[in-house]
């Protein structure tokens, strides 16, 4: 679904990915750990064409993210075309960026209707429903600033799911929640996560990655300095800097 070949990505003189291989089968959740600054959010912003990639070759199922290949040349994608492939992947952010002049169930239709033009009966059956697997369906005329910031991020977790993506990104989702608001969210992470649903996680919720993960990919300064399944990187890291990493975040 998602594969990375020696991505790399500058601000300016500041290169921030310096070479990243990584790839994401169908069905598979990976996370992705590392300390702050180490380029975790830029990759997945890549990913959704928030960013454009500076060198390297990305593809989201099997297309080339920002640009289309022509009789062997790149051409940039228009925005047309960037549009239509950012409406197939979900993102789910730390600041759970629901509109606030919509309820719930108007955040979680606004994009399917707005974006995809499907008719509004059919998309509030999906929504209602949508609400339900979050566990908020008695919460659907409530608007974001009534909830609290765990109910908030799981309507944003329905909202992304409504466009019914062939990928889910989470960029550290439940850290800016209170402690007892997290494990309602990683709830949903985690039934989302057996549904097959192909994800990205940034966390460092080790008990997630643990849980659910297939693979773990630890980043510092810029590369993947180790990357398995959570049972090795987790329980036996090789590196010195994944050592140090993980046992300051367990
Ligand atoms: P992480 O998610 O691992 O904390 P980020 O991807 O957010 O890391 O940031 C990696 C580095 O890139 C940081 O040094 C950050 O300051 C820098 N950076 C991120 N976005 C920009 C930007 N738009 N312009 C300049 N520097 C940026």
């Amino acid at each position: 679904m998602v594969l990375a070949e020696n991505v790399r990505k500058s601000f300016g003189q500041l290169e921030v990915l310096r070479g990243i291989n990584l790839q994401v089968h169908r069905g598979e959740v990976m996370t992705l750990l590392g300390p702050s600054g180490s380029g975790k959010t830029t990759f997945i912003r890549l990913i959704n064409h928030l960013e454009t990639i500076s060198a390297g070759r990305l593809t989201v199922d099997g297309q080339l993210v920002g640009y289309r290949e022509h009789e062997g040349r790149l051409h940039e994608l228009r925005e047309s075309e960037v549009a239509g492939m950012r409406a197939e992947i979900g993102m789910v952010f730390q600041r759970f960026n629901l509109f606030p002049h919509m309820t719930a169930l108007q955040n979680i239709m606004a994009a399917p209707i707005g974006v995809r033009r499907e008719p509004k009966s059919v998309v509030r059956e999906r929504a209602l429903s949508l609400l339900e697997r979050v566990g908020m369906s008695d919460k659907s005329g409530a608007y974001p600033g009534a909830l609290s910031g765990g109910q908030q991020q799981r309507v944003a977790i329905a909202r992304a799911l409504c466009m019914e993506p062939k990928l889910m990104l989470f960029d550290e989702p439940t850290s800016a929640l209170d402690p007892e608001l997290v494990g309602e969210v990683l709830d949903v992470m985690k039934d989302l996560a057996r549904s097959g649903m192909t994800m990205i996680v940034v966390t460092h919720e080790m008990g997630f990655a643990k849980e659910v993960a297939d693979s773990v990919v630890f980043m510092d300064n810029g590369v993947v300095v180790e990357a398995g399944p959570p049972g090795e990187v987790l329980v036996n890291p090789q590196h010195k800097r994944t050592q140090d990493f993980i046992s300051k975040v367990l």
